[in-house]
């Protein structure tokens, strides 16, 4: 039977990083496998599932390009399913009810504290009469875990890891007020939904020691188990928001591009040989939990920028221009169908050296911006006396120049000639030209922009450092 695997995110804030790639890995193995990604928002804690979480979780899945199959499910609304199966467990001797009140329990846990051991439940109640129960009082139900022997996991990607069955606690399946923790939710879940392999971040290793007794209390089969190592910061730290551990939403306003993102996330902690770029249908062809590394990756800036970069250079001209539009709007930049023109045919110039949306925005700006352009200072001191001259001389040369012939060709052959009769070396012409032309140091080549700024743009920018 094809593999079916769960992308199962707690809606309590963005599609954070961490959670993208885990999404990102489970969904290639589900298109490798040709099995089933399925997504489960698990909503059960109603104090911090939000509306707005699950749309932004939603939203930045779809960003990434990450589709999933089935409708979703949403774990709150299986309550009742999940109440029933802890109920099962009771009336089968294999959870009971717990009386425990909070103080009592809070002695256990100082002992623990004293003891310097981690809390661990006393059993007071796991094999108490029903008839002791205080009246009046709600029950917890709790799992019975085993007390003796070991609990072995095979897991994908950590390999054997064993466990002493006396570290297990016996958890909590439903609280007080009856509602069912995460513990057992997500085992119910996972049987339910057919669920044949849990890739997920290792931070879940000790939960799978503790859900893997639940399956089997239940009789159910139980799942093959991946815990992907987490994502560490570039000095090898935990990820903290300095490292990067931001939403999928920041990545995008940080002006990346989602396949350069995918690109990006599948390389951490997955690896296909040296292979550092790769496609999508690659990565799907690729991807074999076998080659997920056991030791946490670094998120890496400077790789990702480099990657971001290649995608863009590769990326459709038309599509740039219309994910640079909002970011020019957001300078206050208006933008007419003669710019969005201007920007179109400036693009395979632009985009080779922008390593983010957001670099190539900014260096697109001054092929629309209106006159008078703003100068940076260093595009000031080119625009010296000796400057002037030079993009006086051009102007002069280049007002001969009719529409029809304004080609990067002809314009590079009046500035060479310019340069020779004048006798000034050709970057003596080109620094200041850029200057005037950008209002910067830094642009494609000056004849380029001639090219896509037109005769009668170029030539009003040059009139105002001519008079
Ligand atoms: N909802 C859990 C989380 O966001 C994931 C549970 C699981 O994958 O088993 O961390």
């Amino acid at each position: 039977m094809p593999p079916i695997v769960r992308f199962a995110p707690s809606p309590t804030g963005y599609l954070h990083i961490g959670s993208a790639r885990t999404a990102l890995f489970n969904w290639l193995y589900a298109r490798h496998t040709g099995g089933k990604c399925l997504l489960r928002i698990e909503d059960t804690d109603r104090k911090r599932s939000t509306q707005p979480a699950i749309n932004a979780i939603v939203k930045g899945l779809e960003w990434l390009g990450l589709d999933w199959d089935d409708e979703p499910v949403f774990q709150f609304a299986r309550l009742q399913r999940h109440t029933e199966v802890a109920y099962d467990l009771v009336k089968r001797g294999l959870a009971y009810k717990c009386y425990c009140s909070p103080e009592e329990l809070e002695e256990m846990r100082e002992k623990a504290r004293a003891e310097k051991r981690p809390m661990k439940y006393d059993g007071t109640w796991r094999d108490r009469e029903p008839a002791d129960a205080p009246v009046g009082l709600d029950p917890v139900i709790r799992f019975k875990a085993p007390q003796t022997g070991e609990t072995t996991i095979n897991d994908m990607v950590q390999g054997v890891v064993t466990v002493a069955n006396e570290q297990l606690d016996d958890m909590i399946l439903l609280r007080a007020d009856g509602t069912p923790t995460y513990m057992l939710s997500v085992v119910v879940d996972d049987h339910d939904m057919d669920i044949t392999h849990i890739i997920r971040g290792d931070d879940h290793l000790n939960n799978a020691f503790r859900q893997y007794h639940l399956f089997k209390a239940m009789d159910w089969e139980v799942p093959e188990y991946a815990h992907i190592p987490l994502i560490h910061g570039e000095d090898g730290a935990k990820l903290s928001k300095r490292h990067g551990a931001l939403g999928v939403e920041a990545y995008e306003e940080m002006g990346y591009l989602p396949e350069a993102m995918r690109n990006y996330l599948a390389r951490l902690g997955w690896g296909h040989g040296d292979d550092e770029i790769f496609t999508t249908d690659q990565a799907i062809e690729w991807f074999d939990v076998a080659n997920i590394g056991k030791s946490p990756a670094r998120f890496d800036f400077a790789k990702l920028n480099n990657l971001n970069g290649h995608y863009i250079r590769e990326a459709n001209d038309q599509r740039l221009v219309d994910l640079i539009k909002p970011r020019l709007e957001k300078l206050g930049q208006v933008i007419s169908p003669t710019d969005e023109a201007i920007l179109l045919k400036g693009m395979p110039g632009l985009k080779q050296r922008a390593k983010t949306m957001v670099e190539l925005a900014d260096s697109a700006a001054f092929y629309i911006m209106p006159l008078p352009l703003p100068m940076d200072e260093k595009a000031q001191k080119l625009l010296d006396d000796t400057g002037l001259q030079a993009v006086a001389l051009m102007q002069a040369a280049l007002t001969g120049l009719e529409n029809g012939q304004w080609t990067e060709e002809s314009l590079e052959a009046i500035a060479r000639e310019v340069a020779e009769t004048n006798d000034i070396k050709l970057g003596k012409i080109a620094q200041p030209m850029r200057a005037a032309l950008t209002g910067s140091n830094i642009s494609p080549s000056i004849f380029e922009i001639m090219s896509v700024l037109g005769r009668e743009q170029t030539l009003q920018r040059l009139d105002q450092w001519c008079k």
